[in-house]
């Protein structure tokens, strides 16, 4: 029997780590080099199919939030109710790892994770790819990390698509096992 779910995302990170990137990718499957800062917060939706149970359609209503210092105090209000969080890093910024890494601790603090699929995914490894001198944050780190949090992990580059639709596809089937 055909199921259609309806799952709220949240996305948080840095500035410029490529969130707002990510979600085009996904939903437009584009990429643009110039991506205006996002104010506030932006939403966007996309559906897909599970690949593991493919009479499962889920549709994603996806919180794009600024990552911006001044629009923090508005985060609550997009993780709260959400089914998931995709937390974003780059890759050549460790500094973004260490701010990702504040993100899992306030939605462990605030949220608690029994209900709450958390993703850490590391951007921009197509950069790397180009010239691997770099690369700032080693992929074992940050995974022994995830694993230690229990969190989902991938490497993804907006730019090429790697990684991205995984993400969505992983997010997806976890929340529906819920
Ligand atoms: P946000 O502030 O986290 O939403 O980041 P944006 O999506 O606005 O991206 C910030 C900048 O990084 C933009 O110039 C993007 O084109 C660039 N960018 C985002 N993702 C990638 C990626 O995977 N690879 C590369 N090379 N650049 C990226
Ligand atoms: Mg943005």
């Amino acid at each position: 029997t055909a199921t259609m779910l309806q799952f709220k995302l949240v996305l948080l990170g840095d500035s410029s780590v490529g969130k707002s990137s990510i979600v085009h990718r996904f939903v437009k499957d584009s990429f643009d080099e110039f991506r205006e800062s996002t104010i506030g917060a932006a939403f966007l939706s996309q559906t897909i199919k599970l690949e593991k149970h493919p009479d499962v359609t889920i549709k994603f209503e996806i919180w794009d939030t600024a990552g911006q210092e001044r629009y923090k105090s508005l985060a609550p209000m997009y993780y709260r109710n959400a089914n998931a969080a995709l937390i974003v890093y780059d890759v050549t910024q460790p500094g973004s790892l260490v701010k990702a890494q504040s993100w899992v601790e306030e939605l462990k603090n605030k949220v608690g994770d029994q209900d709450l699929v958390i993703c850490l995914a590391g951007n921009k490894v197509d950069i790397c790819d180009e010239d691997a001198t770099a690369r700032e944050v080693q992929r074992e780190d940050a995974q022994l990390y995830a694993q230690e949090q229990g969190l989902l992990f991938y490497e993804t580059s907006a730019k090429t698509g790697a990684g991205v639709s995984a993400i969505f596809q992983e997010i997806g089937e976890r929340v529906y096992q819920k």
